[in-house]
């Protein structure tokens, strides 16, 4: 995915997948994850036209949690 700088810039930045992954998660709208061309790190878009879903893992352990 090709990302503006402007963009880029406004965007929250995640060293990790793993870190985006559990932040798309806890939100209340529908958030993936990329990797940032400009950056290395990974971004959080609504646009989740061929990225993949977060790990499923991970939504199963916040859903159990009390
Ligand atoms: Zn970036």
């Amino acid at each position: 995915m090709k990302t503006r700088p402007a963009i880029c810039q406004r965007k929250r930045r995640f060293a990790t997948r793993e870190e985006a992954d559990a932040v798309a998660l806890a939100a209340d709208v529908t958030l993936r994850v990329y990797k940032c061309a400009l950056c290395k790190a990974f971004h959080l878009t609504s646009r989740t036209k061929g990225l993949r879903p977060p790990r499923a893992a991970q939504a199963s352990a916040i859903v159990q949690a009390p």
